[in-house]
């Protein structure tokens, strides 16, 4: 084909799709859904409802976008690459039922976004760049949150749902844990995206508990110390805790010193962070509560 003849063919394609022509971004996290089986499974998972509200994080193309509208009571999906606005608002844009947002979700305040609605679920085809730093944001905004279906790469879907004593069980598995039920419902191949990513992805459901799994007074001092345990992952929990940060340490001190703690929660000192239940943390906390 001839360079004049190219040029002319990729700009009639362009103005019959111009949304073909929004290339996916590499920062943003952009695999995009190809695979409609796929976008099927997860709507059916969700099976959107008339009465409620659902909030898409990072609609791109909108994939799920355009399943999810179709029996969702109002769909807020909030997206941070501009160039997609144009094209999510020519899709969708004349639905009652749809808002679109350009914000950064990292720093979006959801239970304001949803208002008059008291409640949402969540959906997303996470980008795999921030999910953990996103999953840890929906999880400090849970009052206003349900639900949430997530594709997360599979790796991290494993660190989530790690119990104790395995090696991928972190912070993240145990505040996910604290805060919602956990259940795996498949995994994805790279090749339903496109661009194709280099590792599998897993959906999850993250359903919220009413309220914190473990009974504990302060539960700022929960995360404070299961921050500590965790800091070098190939100490024991009583070196983690004789290293602890300034503030915890002092608590710590005041407490009779980390082998008191320790024994007063029933913890044995040479365990790792990662062998210990979440029960094991709220003793833990308790034993250096005011
Ligand atoms: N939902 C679409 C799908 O399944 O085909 C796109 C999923 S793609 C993995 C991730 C989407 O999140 C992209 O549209 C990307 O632009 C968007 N995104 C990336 N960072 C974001 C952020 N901080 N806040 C909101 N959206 C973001």
């Amino acid at each position: 084909m001839k360079d004049e003849e190219k040029k002319n063919r990729s700009r009639t394609s362009f103005i019959l799709h111009p949304s073909s022509f929004v290339l996916p971004k590499k920062r943003f996290g952009q695999n995009f859904l190809a695979d409609e089986r796929v976008v099927e499974r997860i709507v059916q998972e969700v099976s959107p409802r008339a009465c409620e509200t659902i909030v898409e994080i990072g609609p791109g193309r909108g994939a799920l976008t355009s399943r999810l509208i179709e029996t969702t009571g109002r769909l807020v999906a909030i997206e941070f690459d501009r160039d997609l606005i144009p094209l999510l608002q020519e899709k969708f844009g004349e639905r009652a039922n749809f808002t679109l947002v350009e914000a950064d979700a990292l720093v979006t305040d959801l239970c304001a976004l949803i208002k008059p609605a008291t409640n949402a679920r969540v959906v997303a085809n996470l980008p795999y760049y921030i999910s953990t730093a996103i999953l840890q944001r929906l999880i400090e905004q849970r009052a206003c949150l349900t639900e949430m279906v997530l594709m997360l790469q599979r790796e991290v879907v494993e660190r989530i749902c790690a119990p104790p004593g395995s090696t991928e069980r972190g912070f993240l598995s145990v505040s996910v844990e604290a805060y919602c039920l956990t259940e795996t419902l498949f995994d994805v191949a790279p090749t339903a995206f496109r661009p194709v990513p280099k590792v599998w992805s897993s959906v999850v459901r993250l359903s919220v508990r009413p309220r914190i799994a473990v009974k504990v007074e302060d539960e700022s001092l929960l995360w404070r110390i299961v921050s500590a345990g965790f800091a070098q992952r190939r100490k024991t929990i009583f070196n983690n805790l004789r290293n602890a940060p300034a503030d915890m340490l002092s608590r710590i001190e005041d407490a009779g010193g980390a082998t008191t703690v320790l024994e007063n929660a029933g913890i044995e000192s040479k365990r790792r962070a990662e062998t210990l239940t979440l029960e094991e943390w709220a003793r833990l906390t308790e034993a250096i509560a005011d």
